[in-house]
């Protein structure tokens, strides 16, 4: 099991299970030192099997704040959330990117309730989606980006505008030096599907993972953890790092992100 993992959610998104505190004795016994909780930013519209509901967020920040006291001796935690870049939200993510250890970006629409990474999207759809990433990147919003080739669940296979957004991204990535994440999540945890380009797990997609070698890209792996007793399992892990097999990933292990968010975070604006 990862020593460090940043992307851990809570039942409070309504698609997760488990009390908060189980979640940290589970990391302990599986050996994890440092993890981070990440849950679904809660935006002012309710989606009750997406994200937080924001009179819950209060209740997050106390939660977390009190087992990272409690278990001090055993294991670090910091308090995250995984955000959408959202201009028409800037109010509320600007308060938790002021308030929180750090902000992992993972996009899963072009704008607060709007076109899904679950159905297709159109090539046009697809730059909208890099470009969202690299205004939040170059804002110095976040501290990385959460499964990069997310939309390639609903997308139809790799193609020439894939092609493109993975060697945008990587640029991106670059440009900022921004981690860009290798998902352990949902993507493998359903198994490999059709797609137009052969059967595959709808993410991590081996084609971004040959642009961020090819460029150097940092990577970390986050496990995107909605139930506890994932962490008992390597399963998932191998099934993400079995696609980027070959490959000479530059992946950050044990990456202090929060020393890196605290300077992103005097460059937010
Ligand atoms: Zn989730
Ligand atoms: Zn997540």
């Amino acid at each position: 099991m990862l020593k460090t993992n940043w992307h851990t959610h809570t039942k409070r998104c309504g698609h997760a299970v488990g009390t908060d505190e189980e979640y940290v004795i589970a990391a302990i016994q599986a050996g994890v030192r440092t993890l981070g909780f990440s849950d679904h930013a809660a935006y002012h519209t309710p989606r009750p099997r997406s994200r937080m509901n924001i009179e819950l967020a209060d209740d997050y920040f106390s939660s977390i704040s009190f087992l990272k006291e409690k278990y001090a001796d055993q294991i670090t935690l910091y308090l995250g959330m995984e955000c959408e870049y959202y201009e028409s939200e800037w109010e509320t993510l600007s308060r938790y990117r002021k308030e929180l250890d750090y902000i992992i970006l993972g996009q899963h629409d072009l704008w607060l309730d709007g076109p899904d990474v679950y159905h297709p999207f159109s090539s046009e759809q697809v730059f909208e989606y890099v470009d969202l990433i690299e205004k939040a990147c170059s804002r110095n919003f976040c501290d990385y980006v959460a499964h990069p080739d997310v939309f390639m669940w609903g997308y139809p296979g790799v193609d020439d505008t894939v092609r493109t957004a993975a060697a945008r991204l990587a640029d991106i990535s670059v440009k900022y030096d921004m981690p860009m994440e290798l998902n352990c999540g949902s993507g493998v945890k359903y198994g490999a599907r059709e797609y137009t380009d052969g059967m595959r797990y709808a993410y991590p997609v081996r084609i971004f993972f040959e642009e961020f070698a090819k460029k150097h890209c940092p990577v970390i792996v986050g496990l995107d953890i909605h139930d506890p007793k994932l962490f008992q399992t390597d399963e998932y892990v191998n099934r993400a790092l079995s696609v980027c097999e070959g490959l000479d990933i530059n992946f950050l292990w044990d990456y202090d992100l929060v020393t890196a968010a605290k300077k992103r975070k005097q460059l937010f604006r």
